[in-house]
C-alpha cells in the first residue's frame, strides 16, 4: 500500500490543528533551556592568495578578519589571471561583514558586469572568494558549512574516479583499473578524444572518421569488460566534436549502458546537444564550462542534457552551485559536479553536495598526483571507500598542509602575502 496516498496526505493535513496550540509553550520551553548566542561581530581585514599547479592551476584564497580567524577557498582553471582579479576585489571586501556571503558575492558580480562578469576568469576569481567566505562563516558561527546551507540529505557523497589515461588499453589501464576498484570507487571515467589517433584525417577539424569511432568503441568495450559489472562508467569527449560525430558515438555506445557521455559537442551548441540527447538512450552530460545560473537556463529549458556537471570551483561558488542544482531539480535533472581540485575544494564541494537532493556523483581527478593528494590537508586522505564525508567541524573542517602545498606552488607567484599582486 502506498504510504503517502493522496487520502493519507489530506488526512494528515488536518493534524497540525492541535499542534498549533502547543507551539507557543514548546517555543517558550526551547528558549528557556537554550543559551542564546550572539551573532558574532567580525570584519574582513585582508584577502590573500596562493597558486598551485597540480591537475591544472588552482588559486587558493584566504580571507582574514579582525577576530583572528580566516576562511580558505579554492578556484580552478585560469588561475594566474584569477589571483590578480581577487586582489582587485579587496577594496569591496575589506571592512565588510563576511557573514553576508551572498550580498558580498552579488556586490562583486554586479561591479564587474561591464568587465566580463558573465563568466570566465572574473567568475572563477569570485568563486574562490565566495568559497573562502563560507569557510569563514562556518568558523565564525562554529558550524559546518553544510549546516549553514540548510542541512544534510546524506552523510557522505559518492565520488567517481577520473582515470586520467592517455590510452585506456594497455599497461597504464592494467595498473589503474584494479586500483580504482580496490579503492572502493563505484564509478569511473575515461576520455574518448585522442588528438594523436592515426585515423584522424585532419589536425584541426574534429569530425570523427569511422576509424576513430571504432577506436572509441573498442576503448569503452575494453574498460567495460575489465571493471565490475556494477561499476558505472562515464566517457568524456571534451566538447571537441561536431553534432554528427556526437550522435554517431552516442548511438554506437548504447550497448555499454554508460553513466553518461560527456560534452559530445561544445556546451554552447545547446540545440546540437539537445538533438544528440533526443537521438540516443546514452545519457548526455554537460556543464563544466558553463557559468552561473544563466549559463544553465537554456540548457535546462531545452532539455539538452540528462545530467548537469557544473564545476563548483568556477561556476560561481557554493550558493550558486546550489541554486543551479535546484533549477535542475525542477526539470528532474541530476547534479554531478566536475571537480579537479585539492582536498580543500573537494571538501567544499562535499559540504554543498550533501545539501542537494538531486546529487548524483562528484569527480575526483588527482589519480596521477596521489602523494600530493594524500598530504595536501593536515587531515590526510578524505576519500574513504569511494566517498567523502564532510566533518562536523566548523567551516569545511580541513586545513592546508602548507609544507606540501608549497611543493606545487606556481613559480613566480606569491604565497598568502599581504597586498600581493
Ligand atoms: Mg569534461
Amino acid at each position: 500500500m502506498n504510504r503517502y496516498s493522496r487520502r493519507s496526505l489530506l488526512k494528515g493535513a488536518a493534524l497540525p490543528a492541535a499542534g498549533i496550540f502547543a507551539l507557543p509553550s514548546l517555543a517558550r520551553a526551547i528558549q528557556e533551556t537554550s543559551t542564546p548566542q550572539q551573532r558574532p561581530k567580525v570584519k574582513i581585514t585582508d584577502v590573500r592568495t596562493a597558486q598551485v599547479l597540480v591537475h591544472g592551476p588552482q588559486t587558493h584564497v584566504r580571507i582574514y578578519t579582525d577576530q583572528g580567524i580566516y576562511g580558505q577557498g579554492e578556484s580552478t582553471d585560469a588561475a594566474v589571471g584569477t589571483a590578480s582579479l581577487v586582489h582587485g576585489f579587496r577594496r569591496m571586501l575589506i571592512g565588510q561583514d563576511p557573514l553576508n556571503v551572498d550580498a558580498l558575492w552579488e556586490k562583486i558580480r554586479v561591479q564587474g558586469i561591464f568587465a566580463g562578469a558573465q563568466g570566465g576568469q572574473y567568475i572563477t576569481a569570485l568563486t574562490g572568494v565566495e568559497i573562502a567566505l563560507w569557510d569563514l562563516a562556518g568558523k565564525a558561527l562554529g558550524l559546518p558549512v553544510y549546516q549553514l546551507m540548510g542541512g544534510k540529505f546524506r552523510d557522505k557523497i559518492r565520488m567517481y574516479c577520473d582515470s586520467d589515461m592517455e590510452n585506456p588499453v594497455g599497461a597504464e589501464s592494467d595498473r589503474k583499473l584494479p586500483w580504482i576498484k580496490e579503492r572502493g570507487f563505484t564509478a569511473m571515467k575515461i576520455d574518448l578524444d585522442d588528438a594523436t589517433d592515426p585515423a584522424r584525417f585532419d589536425k584541426v577539424n574534429w569530425t570523427a572518421s569511422n576509424g576513430e569511432i571504432d577506436r572509441m568503441v573498442s576503448w569503452v568495450k575494453h574498460v567495460r569488460e575489465s571493471i565490475p559489472k556494477e561499476m558505472d562508467l562515464a566517457c568524456d569527449m571534451h566538447g571537441r566534436y561536431d553534432a554528427t560525430t556526437g550522435k554517431r558515438v552516442a548511438v554506437a555506445l548504447e550497448p555499454y549502458r554508460l553513466l553518461w557521455l560527456e560534452e559530445p559537442v561544445p556546451p554552447e551548441d545547446i540545440d546540437a546537444m539537445a538533438d544528440i540527447r533526443h537521438s540516443t538512450t546514452t545519457p548526455i552530460c554537460c556543464g563544466e564550462n558553463l557559468y552561473l545560473r544563466w549559463g544553465y537556463t537554456e540548457l535546462l529549458q531545452k532539455r539538452a542534457a540528462d545530467i548537469i556537471m557544473p564545476d563548483i570551483q568556477k561556476v560561481g561558488g557554493l550558493s550558486e552551485a546550489r541554486k543551479i542544482a535546484n533549477m535542475a531539480q525542477a526539470y528532474y535533472v541530476p547534479f554531478a559536479p566536475h571537480c579537479v581540485v585539492s582536498p580543500i575544494g573537494t571538501m567544499a564541494s562535499a559540504h554543498v553536495c550533501v545539501t542537494i537532493p538531486n546529487y548524483l556523483v562528484c569527480e575526483w581527478h588527482w589519480i596521477n598526483h596521489l602523494e600530493v593528494w594524500k598530504t595536501f590537508v593536515k587531515e590526510g586522505e578524505i576519500i574513504i571507500n569511494g566517498y567523502v564525508t564532510p566533518p562536523d567541524k566548523p567551516g569545511f573542517g580541513v586545513e592546508m598542509n602548507e609544507e606540501v602545498a608549497k611543493t606545487v606552488q606556481i613559480k613566480g607567484t606569491t604565497w598568502f602575502e599581504p597586498n600581493n599582486t
